[in-house]
């Protein structure tokens, strides 16, 4: 079970259909990849604690 939460992702960051899990270079655009954090997603917690929390 190798779960992908601790992987990081290289997108173009005017293409993010652009995806690999390597460094190198947009295949439309030619820009550098960027990496991207795939455990900084924003579905990981709800806010909507309705509970009384401290
Ligand atoms: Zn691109």
């Amino acid at each position: 079970m190798n779960n992908e939460s601790n992987k990081t992702i290289y997108t173009c960051p005017m293409h993010p259909d652009v995806k690999q899990d390597a460094p190198g270079r947009c295949p439309k655009c030619g820009m550098n990849l960027v990496a991207v954090d795939a455990g900084t997603t924003e579905s990981g917690h709800a806010h909507k604690s309705s509970g009384g929390c401290c």
